[in-house]
């Protein structure tokens, strides 16, 4: 025996073994030790090994809930009684450890997981509320473990942990909504057949290649841009012209719509209203408005328990620097509204640049400006998430994303990164999707930390730039999944293919006509696939188009695709 009741974790390699009984015991015995070590912790017992009957690893998956403050206390406390904090590359985040260890139970050695959780998810309610579902019904326990079975049959070797997780994700995703513990959204689309017409507020590459999808599927597409000639025009039954915020404009488009949709968050708040009184608007507008302006998103994402970084609301040079002394140099100084690739945003290093900064944002009449500590990241991340109609969620794996000076350069996907990483990523998603009741895909950018923490930068109500790899890498692209869900249709398989490497294909020189130079010579690699968004004009630093490459590893998908964008240029 150990001095402590709780040994060392041990590794073990994942099998299948039918319910032990005794796991419950263990369960019950650690529950009261925990509490014992912390007074009022309320511990459940939660995964397979608390429901009779139910085959799996027989892990002791422990839940615990606590508040955000209350966590550091309550780790010390497991770590006290000789829980380890996990060993492996990327932990859990510390907003939601999770400390192993063994017990020794009538001769057997027990793995424990106890996992710590915040509220604001309601991890804990659902494990609990799944949990006793399968206990008390003998036909859910049996399809939950026969689903189980074959996971584990299909995936015989060492990657078997992973999709293991994965799969059997979806078995209880569906049975959660079945069971009404999640819930569909307030206002589900009815499916529209092939033929119909979808809106789309904004006519540039996004309203382009959703057009393409929508055209491959047969239905209609119509955009308003204030240019007739705008990228999606290419692919759209008919332009409506007139500018993001025309009320008028978008009515018209309305009114030829059997459902609309925007390709950016900064269309005008009452025009895309407008346009809502007179078809469906998906996603909806209180998605626009949590996300069209950043203090308004930064407080959204406090109220449903996420985290970004420390932020102030500021008025005026004095506010901003003593917000920028509190916070601690370098700080983002961003106009709330409007703001894209790095635009409307100034870098701070010191006090005395702050005045300019204000004046630059055209702050200085006292407007509210956002200010935020600047985060040094391991990485940068995203995830394109989509939800139906039901209310179902399906991300697509985390893309990591290079900016050069606020632009999108580079995505890889799946992200080279922990798997507990991606997954908490993808939480993350899934929760802010069912935070704005949205149907339809959002984009969360995200900042990992040094030690695998998550951070979120920003929401998109949309498809996204580091989500265009999925047209050739994955088995539905976002363009088509997007469609899927706001028409009302069942969501496609977010797989990937492989690996995929997306470089941005960005204007130089200065305003002129958009003549590309170089196709012959980046297309000699047969895996390169070439997009340009037919803009007739190009200047420095204009999103012209994109490279994509499907390869092995990041590394080589990457260093293909960047070489096919060296081959290209923008003629003089
Ligand atoms: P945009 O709407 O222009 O995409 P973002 O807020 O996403 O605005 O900023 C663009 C990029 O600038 C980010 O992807 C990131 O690289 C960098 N950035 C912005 N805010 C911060 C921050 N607080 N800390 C570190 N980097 C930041
Ligand atoms: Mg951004």
């Amino acid at each position: 025996m150990s001095d402590l009741p709780i040994r060392p974790y041990e590794r073990q390699p994942s099998a299948y073994h039918p319910w032990d009984p005794r796991t419950a015991d263990v369960a019950r015995n650690l529950a009261r030790l925990i509490a014992s070590a912390r007074p009022g912790t309320v511990v459940e017992h939660v995964g397979s090994s608390a429901v009779p009957g139910l085959a799996g690893k027989n892990v002791v998956d422990l839940g615990i809930e606590a508040d955000p403050d209350a966590i550091p206390l309550l780790v010390e406390a497991l770590v006290s009684l000789g829980f380890g904090r996990q060993d492996s590359l990327a932990p859990f985040p510390p907003t939601r450890p999770m400390l192993t260890g063994n017990v020794i139970h009538d001769g057997t050695s027990y793995r424990v997981h106890c996992h710590v959780m915040p509220p604001a998810r309601g991890e804990l309610a659902e494990l609990v509320a799944f949990r006793d579902a399968l206990r008390a019904d003998p036909a859910l326990c049996d399809a939950y473990a026969a689903a189980k079975r074959e996971i584990v049959a299909a995936v015989p070797d060492g990657d078997a942990n992973l999709m293991y997780t994965a799969i059997k994700g979806g078995f209880v995703q569906d049975a959660l909504y079945r069971l009404g513990i999640r819930r569909g959204p307030a206002d589900p689309p009815a499916p529209l057949a092939p033929g119909a017409t979808i809106g789309v507020m904004g006519g540039g590459q996004l309203g382009r290649m959703l057009g393409f999808a929508a055209r491959a599927m047969g239905y209609r597409l119509i955009a308003l841009d204030p240019d007739p000639a705008c990228p999606t025009a290419a692919v759209a039954d008919e332009i409506v012209v007139g500018r993001y915020d025309d009320v008028e404009a978008a009515r018209r488009l309305a009114v030829r719509s059997d459902v609309v949709t925007y390709e950016l968050e900064h269309v005008g708040l009452e025009a895309a209203m407008a346009a809502g009184e007179i078809a469906p608007l998906r996603p909806g507008l209180t998605a626009l408005r949590a996300t069209q302006d950043r203090l308004a998103e930064r407080r959204f994402i406090r109220s449903i328990g996420e985290h970004c970084a420390p932020w102030r609301e500021v008025r005026g040079v004095a506010e901003a620097e003593a917000g920028a002394d509190a916070l601690g140099y370098p700080v983002r100084l961003k106009l709330p509204l409007g703001g894209y690739d790095g635009r409307s945003q100034v870098r701070v290093t010191a006090r005395g640049d702050v005045a300019g900064a204000v004046a630059a944002l055209g702050g200085a009449d006292g407007r509210p400006l956002l200010l935020e500590r600047e985060i040094e990241f391991e990485a940068e991340l995203s995830v394109v998430c989509a939800r139906d109609r039901t209310g179902r969620t399906l991300a697509f794996p985390p893309s990591r994303n290079v900016h050069d000076a606020g632009i999108l350069a580079e995505s890889v996907a799946p992200a080279p990164i922990h798997p507990v990483v991606a997954n908490d990523a993808i939480e993350i998603a899934d929760s802010i999707a069912r935070g704005l009741d949205l149907v339809g895909i959002l984009t969360v950018e995200l900042f990992q930390l040094r030690g695998g923490g998550l951070m979120i930068n920003e929401l998109a109500p949309r498809v996204h730039n580091s989500g265009h790899w999925s047209i050739e890498g994955a088995a539905t692209s976002q363009f088509e999944q997007h469609l899927r869900a706001i028409l009302g249709l069942p969501l496609g398989s977010a797989a990937p293919h492989g690996v995929t490497a997306m470089v941005n294909l960005l204007g130089t020189g200065p305003d002129r006509d958009a003549r590309l130079a170089g196709m012959e010579l980046a297309l000699t690699d047969p895996g390169v696939h070439v997009h340009v968004y037919g803009k007739r004009r190009v200047f420095e630093r204009r999103k012209m188009g994109h490279v994509t490459v499907v390869g092995r590893d990041a590394d080589e998908a990457l260093g293909r695709a960047r070489a096919a964008r060296e081959a290209l240029s923008w003629e003089a």
